[in-house]
């Protein structure tokens, strides 16, 4: 007798979900997978959208693989515009609405994966429906922002938010030719967790690009001209883009025993796995272990997406991998600035009670007499008593993303700022001066300790 192949449901057809389907998939090729996903869109690069509007792209150029192929190619069963409205968790059955259909049926599994990602927050104000008012989150609202950018050619823009989303959006809408472009922020600085030096240097970076960037603002209303009422007056737009963060999507979870944080997070061991022995989670629906916190946080970001949902589907698979850990990595571009962090901000590090400090370094991103020159700010945070590194922070020339990284690595790796120091980094004109910048900055920090 055969034995009865295994059933996989995965929810959200993204980075996370796709990731986890393949895996499962590659491992046992016998295996049943079904995606659920309830836009028309599998498995594309998000990250890509702000570009993608600016340079008048295709916006299929962002789709990695297609639902079809995924089936074709991989055998695994992929279902646009079906959405899962519940989880009956006794009877392992997920409860799935066609949108095309608005028939309900059941759909039954041995381990389901939830990656549903999340959604755009919005703030609690008349006007956010409004034609010409936009989150982007999903492959489908860059779809429509083009096609409004297209029919409306906006000359005026409002961003509401300040973080990396609407800093490339400034950039981006400026490509396109949006000559007035203001950025409404609540808190002053633009970026909480980045220090100061770096929040300056972004706002002088705007600034120099002609962006007009109002602080303190608290919104009343958008009005369906377009314009933004705040206490700080009125802004003229032809076009709005919101980003103050994201919330996961996990709802429909509300009658089940899954466990999620306040945020309504997904609570996950280092295996993925929900405090539910058959259910696994990752992405932006849930909450990720961080390595130098030593317990999890919530970094939604593509790159941690992809790794929770490949080692979600490997352990569902029988891997029994444990994950190594983010230390939260990230860099994106501004106009012609740079800006990337990896770990620890001062202040995170001193809520987490430890004796940081923190080290500043300006300098050249190339050998000294090279033609082409860059700059660089380098900022270090490190562990006082230990000389152990906790974070670091640049803002610079393209070259600041490699850098991050290298710092990332040394994060990972739990080195002291002597070690850094003593690390073999490359010197070549073109690339890199005698002394990198992380080196002049280790020399500085190590005195410190
Ligand atoms: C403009 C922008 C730029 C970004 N830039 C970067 C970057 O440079 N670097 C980086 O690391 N990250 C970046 N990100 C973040 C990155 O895109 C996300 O972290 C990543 O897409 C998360 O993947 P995910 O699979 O967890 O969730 P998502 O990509 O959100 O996918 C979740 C999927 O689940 C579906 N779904 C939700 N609920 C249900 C349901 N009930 N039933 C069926 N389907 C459902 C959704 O339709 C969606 O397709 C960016 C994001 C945006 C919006």
């Amino acid at each position: 007798m055969s034995e009865k192949p295994l059933r996989v449901v995965v929810i959200g057809g993204d980075a996370a979900g796709m990731s986890a389907a393949s895996q499962v998939k590659r491992r046992i090729k016998t295996a049943e997978v079904t995606v659920l996903e309830k836009t028309e869109d599998v498995s594309y690069g998000a990250c890509g959208m702000p570009y993608n509007i600016g340079f008048r792209g295709n916006i299929n150029d962002l789709v990695v693989m297609r639902a079809n192929d995924f089936k074709e190619k991989r055998g695994i069963d992929v279902r646009l515009l079906n959405e899962a409205v519940g989880i009956e968790e006794e009877k392992n059955k997920v409860v799935v609405k066609s949108l095309a259909s608005s028939r309900e049926y059941d759909i039954d599994y041995d381990y389901l994966v939830i990656a549903t990602g999340a959604k755009a927050s919005k703030p609690p104000i008349e006007g956010v429906q409004n034609r010409g008012v936009f989150t982007l989150k999903t492959l489908n609202d860059a779809r429509i922002m083009k096609e409004y950018i297209n029919e409306r050619n906006p000359k005026r823009c409002v961003l509401i938010g300040g973080g990396f989303i609407n800093l490339e959006m400034a950039e981006n809408f400026r490509r396109l030719g949006i000559e007035e472009i203001t950025i409404l922020k609540r808190k002053e600085a633009l970026m909480p967790e980045y220090e100061e030096e770096i929040d300056m240097m972004t706002k002088e970076e705007l600034k120099k690009n002609g962006v007009n960037l109002v602080t303190g603002i608290e919104l009343k209303k958008i009005n369906e001209s377009l314009s933004v009422e705040t206490n700080k007056g009125v802004f003229d737009s032809d076009i709005v883009n919101i980003a103050i963060g994201v919330k996961p999507n996990t709802e429909f979870l509300s009658s089940t025993s899954v466990k999620t944080d306040k945020k309504g997070a997904i609570d996950v061991d280092r295996y993925f796995k929900t405090n539910v022995d058959n259910i696994y989670s990752g992405g932006d629906c849930a909450l990720i272990y961080n390595r130098i916190l030593k317990r999890n946080s919530y970094i939604p970001r593509g790159n941690n997406a992809n790794k929770a949902g490949k080692i979600a589907g490997a352990n569902i698979a029988g891997a029994n991998e444990e994950f190594a850990g983010v230390v939260g990595t990230s860099a994106f571009k501004c106009f012609e600035s740079t800006i990337g962090k990896t770990g620890l901000s001062l202040k995170e590090a001193q809520n987490e009670g430890y004796d940081a400090f923190k080290t500043v370094i300006s300098a050249q991103t190339r050998a000294h007499g090279y033609p082409h020159q860059g700059k660089i700010t380098v900022i270090f945070i490190t562990q006082k008593k230990t000389g152990r590194l906790l974070g670091a922070q640049m803002i610079g020339d393209e070259t600041v993303a490699l850098r991050v990284d290298v710092m990332a690595t040394a994060l990972y790796s739990n080195m002291t700022i002597k070690d850094i120091q003593g690390l073999d980094l490359v010197y070549s004109p073109p690339f890199a001066p005698v002394w990198d910048p992380i080196l002049v900055c280790a020399n500085q920090a190590v005195k410190k300790v």
